[in-house]
């Protein structure tokens, strides 16, 4: 049972939440109680991949547990530092389907936005920690650009919205970039990846649920939650307005050696997701970038662990188990071998 203190902030300003986040080494170790000895290796790690923390996630941390799962997302650690063979600084070879800047063009029919380089928080297995983000600025020329490109790509009928975080972005600017993708008549849907009703739910504002709620497309949500204990009465609430204003919501998680690699885990995160409206969607391998090896779950124990949640949970609220291969059309299923459970 996690005490509950006060929390560190007071404001539902989300912008402020923001950029009020935990940004150094020093703030963290003190704000989370952490031994003094981590704290060179953290430097390190800090100056390769910075530390940002947004204190409504600080918040759900456990002060004082070193194997809280919330804790090791964020915590930087000298395992970072070590070199793998096979773990690199672009693990999906995205540098090689980038047409233009803030635009990936991997799978026929959809197209991602690199909408904003910047993120809420941080997380240490991130694939994009070492992502040209200032190569792939989104300024109007850019948008501009990119809806020429959509125009004449007849088989794009999604946009994804990525980063980054998405949701970092104004909801005018929210605003006016879906009004461009309503003037293409091919678009029908945009998804939005964000970690961002995770980790500072007072995101999902009412401006933004008006702005969602006037647009012509179909829009998905898909969050990225990697454990219930992330998930609160806040982050309710801000589901409940998304469903409804028609939102589909879709969760995709991270398989994380020491986080989330347990059945009771995995089936804690799926019924918490589904009491708060959203339906598990990926449960990803890790992609293996520089710096995340320490989070690595083999293949095999992966499959063995998801055989084990079929017998736990309904169809409806078992994810599917995916890896990312660079060049393939599209994610690539693990097979299961459920017949043999
Ligand atoms: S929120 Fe997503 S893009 Fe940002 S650091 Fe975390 S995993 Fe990476």
């Amino acid at each position: 049972m996690i005490t509950r203190t006060a929390p560190s902030w007071h404001t539902e300003d989300w912008q402020f939440l923001l950029s009020d986040s935990i940004r150094t080494v020093e703030s963290l170790w003190s704000a989370l109680n952490l031994p003094s000895e981590g704290i060179p290796a953290a430097l390190s790690a800090h100056r390769e991949f910075q530390v940002r923390v947004p204190k409504p996630f600080l918040d759900k941390i456990e002060r004082g547990n070193p194997d809280d799962p919330l804790l090791k997302q964020i915590l930087p650690v000298a395992a970072e530092l070590e070199a793998h063979a096979g773990f690199l600084k672009d693990p999906l070879a995205e540098r090689t389907t980038n047409p233009a800047s803030g635009l990936l063009h991997k799978y026929k029919s959809r197209v991602l936005l690199v909408m904003s380089g910047a993120c809420a928080v941080n997380c240490r297995y991130c694939f994009r920690r070492y992502f040209p983000y200032s190569d792939n600025r989104m300024g109007s020329e850019e948008l501009d650009y990119i809806a020429g490109y959509l125009q004449h790509h007849n088989e794009v009928n999604e946009v994804i919205l990525s980063g980054g975080d998405p949701l970092v972005i104004s909801n005018g600017r929210l605003a006016k970039l879906l009004n461009l993708l309503e003037s293409i008549s091919h678009i029908s849907r945009v998804r939005i990846h964000t970690r961002l009703p995770v980790v500072i739910p007072q995101r999902i504002d009412a401006e933004l649920l008006d702005v969602v709620s006037r647009s012509r497309l179909n829009v998905v949500m898909v969050t990225h939650s990697n454990h219930a204990r992330e998930l609160d009465a806040v982050f309710d609430q801000a589901m409940l307005g998304l469903r409804k204003v028609g939102v589909t919501l879709l969760n995709q998680a991270v398989l994380l050696r020491g986080i989330n690699d347990s059945v009771a885990s995995l089936v804690d995160l799926s019924e918490r997701l589904f009491e708060s409206g959203v339906l598990p969607y990926y449960l990803h391998l890790l992609d293996p970038v520089a710096g995340a090896q320490h989070f690595d779950v083999s293949e095999s124990t992966a499959r063995t662990l998801m055989q084990q949640l079929h017998a736990e949970l309904p169809g409806f609220l078992i994810p599917r188990l995916v890896r990312e291969i660079p060049q393939k059309p599209s994610k690539t299923l693990i097979d299961l071998h459920l017949s043999e459970v």
